[in-house]
Parts: C-alpha cells; sequence; structure tokens
C-alpha cells in the first residue's frame, strides 16, 4: 500500500448509490409517476410479493418505516398495556420506542461478544408479566434463535423480530425475519436494501396477524369499509415499493460484496491484540451474517478514531456511543455489563458496497500503522 497515496473514505455515500444505478432508478420514477399510481398500488403488491418469495414467508406489506414496522408487529401479535417485553439494550432507540408505544414495558437484556442479545440474560428478566421476546438481529446477523425459542416456549412467550438490520442473513438455514409471530425490515437508506427516503416491511406466516398488520397500516380500515379500531396511517409508497423491487432483483450480489469486504477486513486485522472484530463469516456455520455493520471493539478506540479519520476515513459510533439505558429521560436502572463494555470499546468501520478492496486495504493499512505506534 503506497502510504502517500492519500484517499477520503466517507462512512457512506448516498451519491454514489444512486450514481451506480441512476439509469434504472430515474426510468422507474419516471414510470411510476406517469402511470399517476402512488399509494397502495401494483408496485407496493410486487414488492410485497417478491419480499415474502425471497424470505420464505406467507405475508409481507410494505409500511412507512421500520418503527411503524416493529409498532405494527407488536401490536398484531397482540402486546399491550401491562406486558413485558424484553429486548437488548444494544440497540437502535426505535425498537424501544415501538415497544412503549405499543403500551407495554421494555426490559433490558445483556449482550453477547458478538454484540446480539444473550439468551442468558433473556431467560434471567422474564416475570409473570414478559409476553414477548425482541431479538434484534444486529449488525446483519441473526440472534441464536433456538436458544431464544426455547425460552419463550418454555414460558409461553411470543417472538417478535426486530430485523431493520438483519435482512438476508440467516441462523441455522433460516432467514431472519422467519422465526417469530411478526418481524420487521427497515428500508432507511443506509440499511442493506435501502430506498431513498423511510419506508419498512412487516412479514409474518400467521393469516390472522396479517390481517391485522394490512389493517393496522391503513387507518384501521378494513377490506368491508368498517373500521377495527383507533389506528395511524403507515403505508410504504409505490415509488419506494418500485426502486425496492428494483433493489432487490440485485439483493443477492449485494450481500456476497458486503460478505468479500467483511473477509478482507477479517484477513487484514486478525492479526492485531489491540481489536475484536466481529465473527469471520466461516467462524460458525449456523450462522451467515450479512454486514450491515462491521462493529469491532478497539483498545483506544477514540485516538484510532481520530488517527483515521485525519488520513480521510471516516467512522462512526453506532446510535451516537449510546446504549437505551444510557438516556437518563428513560428513567432505565440496569446493570449489564457486557453492554456496557461494548458501548465504551466499539465504532463502525465503513462497510456498504460502494467501497473498493483499495479502500479496505487502506483502512487497514491505517489500523495497523495505528497500533505499530
Ligand atoms: C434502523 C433501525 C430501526 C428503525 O428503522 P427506521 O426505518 O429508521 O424507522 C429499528 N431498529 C434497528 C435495530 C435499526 O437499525
Amino acid at each position: 500500500m503506497n502510504r502517500t497515496v492519500v484517499r477520503t473514505i466517507p462512512f457512506f455515500s448516498y451519491p454514489a448509490l444512486f450514481a451506480r444505478q441512476r439509469e434504472e432508478i430515474l426510468s422507474t420514477v419516471e414510470r411510476v409517476l406517469s402511470a399517476g399510481k402512488l399509494i397502495l398500488q401494483e408496485d407496493l403488491e410486487q414488492f410485497e410479493a417478491n419480499l415474502a418469495r425471497y424470505l420464505g414467508v406467507k405475508y409481507a406489506f410494505g409500511v412507512g418505516n421500520g418503527t411503524d414496522g416493529l409498532l405494527i408487529a407488536l401490536m398484531a401479535a397482540g402486546v399491550g398495556r401491562g406486558d413485558e417485553v424484553i429486548m437488548p439494550s444494544h440497540t437502535f432507540i426505535a425498537t424501544g420506542a415501538a415497544v412503549h408505544h405499543a403500551g407495554a414495558t421494555p426490559v433490558l437484556a445483556d449482550c453477547r461478544d458478538d454484540h446480539l442479545i444473550d439468551p442468558t440474560s433473556v431467560r434471567a428478566k422474564v416475570t409473570k408479566r414478559t409476553k414477548v421476546i425482541v431479538p434484534v438481529q444486529l449488525n446483519g446477523r441473526t440472534c441464536e434463535m433456538d436458544a431464544l425459542q426455547e425460552i419463550a416456549e418454555e414460558h409461553d412467550l411470543v417472538v417478535v423480530e426486530d430485523a431493520a438490520q438483519g435482512l438476508g442473513s440467516e441462523y441455522g438455514g433460516r432467514k431472519a425475519g422467519t422465526f417469530g409471530r411478526a418481524a420487521m425490515f427497515s428500508f432507511y437508506p443506509a440499511k442493506v436494501l435501502g430506498c431513498f427516503g423511510d419506508g419498512g416491511g412487516v412479514v409474518t406466516n400467521d393469516d390472522g396477524v396479517a390481517d391485522r398488520i394490512k389493517t393496522l397500516r391503513n387507518h384501521g380500515r378494513m377490506d368491508d369499509g368498517d373500521v377495527s379500531g383507533w389506528s395511524f396511517n403507515s403505508r410504504l409508497d409505490n415509488i419506494q415499493a418500485a426502486l425496492l423491487d428494483l433493489k432487490l432483483k440485485s439483493f443477492p450480489e449485494e450481500v456476497s460484496r458486503r460478505r468479500t469486504l467483511a473477509a478482507l477486513y477479517h484477513q487484514h486485522l486478525k492479526g492485531i491484540a489491540g481489536l475484536r472484530l466481529p465473527p469471520d463469516s466461516r467462524s460458525d456455520p449456523r450462522h451467515f451474517d450479512v454486514y450491515q455493520n462491521y462493529e469491532v471493539e478497539a483498545d483506544g478506540r477514540d485516538d484510532l478514531r481520530e488517527y483515521l479519520k485525519v488520513n480521510g476515513v471516516h467512522t462512526i459510533l453506532q446510535w451516537g456511543g449510546k446504549a437505551i439505558h444510557h438516556f437518563p429521560a428513560l428513567g432505565f436502572k440496569v446493570d449489564l455489563p457486557v453492554t456496557e463494555r461494548i458501548i465504551a470499546r466499539s465504532f463502525l468501520l465503513p462497510m456498504n458496497t460502494s467501497l473498493s478492496d483499495d479502500d479496505i486495504a487502506y483502512i487497514c493499512y491505517l489500523i495497523n500503522d495505528f497500533y505499530r505506534g
């Protein structure tokens, strides 16, 4: 690596993403706008059918965003006032907000070294009010679902997945989003399958849950014109649905490229004692990871980030470097030692399909240089 070649590597480049598919994107938007079919039309139905087929589920519904999607999934699964919902604290605030707005109480569990929810911690948090477990399929990896499902079966709990970051990832040959009574995906622009605005999906195999999801996202309005109860408006618009359908066609290649980038990071960084890397894609055959994020733990994290920054490489702290129980306004008092360690030590290296192999080599060169001192 020629150290004198200075690069600027943004954490994420939306313009690059657009530029790569410019013609197809513009012609898709042109087609939808010319047809004038904007809300709850064919393009949405087609994307929903293709998403359901990709996942191997019976039903998929487009919604306004992932957060609404989780709220709708929880409501459709029967969560309500007085229920406790066990979820990780190491997640986006949206996971907890959806639980809260469903009327239930979020109960925060610890995570494991792979940064995903720890089934042992979940088990310790079960009370007689517990109704649901919300595993968060974080960083493009699916939780250890057999352990969680065992707990759910033992205590008669429902599983609803926050798979906002998990589309395409698998555990034991099954895709994220297919384990729970219902599951949510986010199509926020920086997600593995991103649209060009806000968007989300809710999936299920259950006929009754599917009916409720469809009704809840559209003012509680049922097919016969009656209303099932108070609801809200959270629909995926047809332009975004058409663009998502376009991107879904090349999604397996996107995933494969992310896995190649992760393997490159692993190869260049695995020898550094001060770093803890995400699990390598070959380390556990039960997991198939899609690397939504590449979240590393690092000795001297803040200095390393600064060193990368002055050399043109932009990194971020996921959620600004706070777990849910770190927000004083929310009033949580919990002891989550692994989460504390992860929050204190981790950050996100650039991980997206606009990166070249050379970009990864440059980033890794800098990191090796930093630890050599
Ligand atoms: C992105 C994300 C959400 C929320 O999705 P939006 O589409 O932005 O509402 C929820 N949970 C997790 C883990 C996320 O990463």
